[in-house]
């Protein structure tokens, strides 16, 4: 069965067909981070889907780009730059790095490309000159560049692909400066922002445009379209995003290429912390960085933000913490047990590859189990990303598996091909194995996570390159048989 997706432009659910003629390469870009503050629980809620929708896609044999961008200037980021009187590098790199690292707590895996906004500035020039061109932007008395939605629709355009607008209370020749605004407001958006006194440093020059900034919409424009093309396959963000960031999104490439932006666009529903929106003043408001410091692992993290379906608001609590920790607890043990039959996990390093898929091979043959595992899994994913239906299959798998595991019925070969399985289907989930080192520090047990993921991948390259820096950290790696242990050196 072939992967489907519900698709916010159609509003339906729809096979997943890439615009690449081999029916290979799909090419995906996710709306990134706006680097001024550390990304809060919500966002990790977004970027984990889009890490799901990456490796179901790799799951099903397509070679995905994925490119995830990061907001480096926008109205909110000068603003602190101002209140905080660093330079605006200076401001986001630390931000930009956080996040980096925040995503490999998550075992996110890292995009193919993280362009950022303040390399981009001569493409998105670019791309207002040609909208210029065009006649659907216009310069306005101060210097800044709009786009007009009248001009755009004029030319038999499409403005509100994604969500419904009501255009009769639309008033022609107003504008909206700021990068973020409500579907009221629906009025043309700037391009380009005019250098103002508040901007301090933070402009640029061009000999069309004048001194300024881009808005922050533009930004995605210009970076998705050099890394993609002018059309590619699939567009991801939380639903916050539909309007009014998506919207221009669309409006600027096709008004500027005359083509198709996106084909399939995705949206992540939003989190809600203990039913609520997260805010600081009611106390609920949590960094990845606030989750680790209360004693949760990434892995738990990821866990929970990975139970509920992407197109359901998710409630997060810190009791659901609670119970991801029993989960992964249960899966641990089974694949534990299963590591430990007769050695399997030794052997199956041992193994050379022939005489491991010989014994897979085998094992497939005796019992059906692993195929139903992957079948299943792999069912209930290609329906729009079933997790609930995924996860029922996982803990069915579980089940099953300690109850032969408790009458010692299960065979070495059994369990290998057991154990392939479920690291077949881990490849989506990215739970991996639990790591058997509670006290070293979130960093390093992320650094091991990305190790065991390189090995993996065959990276024995990367693979040592991390193995030596553990160690310039002051730990080392020892193999056992329950899986890999940190010891500090
Ligand atoms: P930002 O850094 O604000 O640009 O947001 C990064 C991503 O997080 C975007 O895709 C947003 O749609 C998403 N996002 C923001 N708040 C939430 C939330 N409460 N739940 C889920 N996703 C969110
Ligand atoms: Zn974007």
């Amino acid at each position: 069965m072939g992967l489907k997706f519900f698709n916010t432009l159609s509003r339906s659910v729809q096979e997943f067909a890439p615009l690449d003629p081999t029916g290979k390469k799909a090419g995906m870009y996710c709306c990134g981070p706006t680097v001024y503050d550390f990304a809060h629980i919500g966002n990790w809620r977004t970027f984990v889907f889009g890490d799901l929708v990456r490796r179901m896609l790799e799951f099903k044999g397509y070679v995905v780009t994925h490119v995830m961008n990061i907001t480096d200037v926008e109205d909110k980021i000068i603003k602190r730059v101002r209140e905080t009187k660093t330079s605006l590098r200076d401001f986001t790199g630390k931000y930009e790095a956080a996040f980096l690292e925040d995503l490999r707590t998550l075992n996110c895996k890292e995009p193919h490309q993280t362009p950022r906004a303040t390399e981009h500035i001569p493409e998105i020039i670019a791309l207002i000159e040609k909208l210029l061109a065009r006649g659907v932007a216009y310069r306005a008395n101060d210097g800044s560049v709009y786009f007009s939605i009248e001009k755009y629709r004029g030319c038999g355009c499409n403005y509100g692909q994604l969500v419904k607008l009501n255009f009769d209370e639309m008033r022609a020749g107003e504008r909206v400066a700021s990068d973020e605004y409500e579907k009221e407001s629906l009025a043309d958006f700037a391009l380009w922002k005019a250098r103002s006194p508040e901007d301090g440093d933070v402009f640029w020059k061009s000999e069309t445009l004048g001194e300024g900034r881009p808005g922050w919409h533009i930004e995605c424009s210009a970076m998705s379209m050099k890394a993609l093309g002018e059309t590619f396959d699939l567009h991801l963000g939380g639903e916050d995003l539909k309007f009014p960031h998506h919207e221009d999104e669309i409006a600027q490439s096709e008004g500027a290429t005359g083509k198709p932006f996106v084909k399939y666009w995705l949206h992540g529903a939003h989190l809600l912390v203990e039913g609520k929106k997260m805010s600081k003043s009611l106390g609920n408001f949590f960094t990845l960085r606030d989750l680790l410091a209360k004693g949760s692992s990434g892995r738990e993290i990821r866990y929970l933000l990975l139970t509920a379906h992407y197109r359901e608001t998710f409630n997060f609590t810190l009791d659901g913490l609670q119970g991801a920790r029993t989960a992964l607890a249960r899966i641990d043990e089974c694949v534990g047990k299963l590591r430990e039959l007769g050695g399997v996990q030794s052997r199956m390093r041992d193994c050379s590859g022939d005489t491991l898929k010989r014994e897979l091979q085998r094992a497939g043959s005796e019992t059906g189990a692993p195929a139903d595992l992957a079948t299943n899994f792999t069912a209930a994913l290609d329906d729009d990303l079933n997790i609930s239906g995924a996860w029922g299959v996982v803990f069915e798998w579980v089940r099953e598996t300690n109850r032969r595991l408790a009458e010692n019925s299960l065979s070495v070969a059994e369990a290998a091909s057991a154990l392939a399985a479920w690291e077949r289907i881990d490849s989506v989930l990215g739970i991996g194995a639990k790591v058997q080192s509670e006290e070293a520090p979130a960093e390093i047990v992320a650094l091991l996570e990305e190790r065991q993921a390189a090995r993996k991948a065959k990276d024995f390259k990367r693979s040592d390159a991390i193995r030596d820096e553990l160690k310039a950290k002051g730990w080392v790696i020892e193999d056992s048989p329950k899986g890999p242990k940190l010891k500090k050196i």
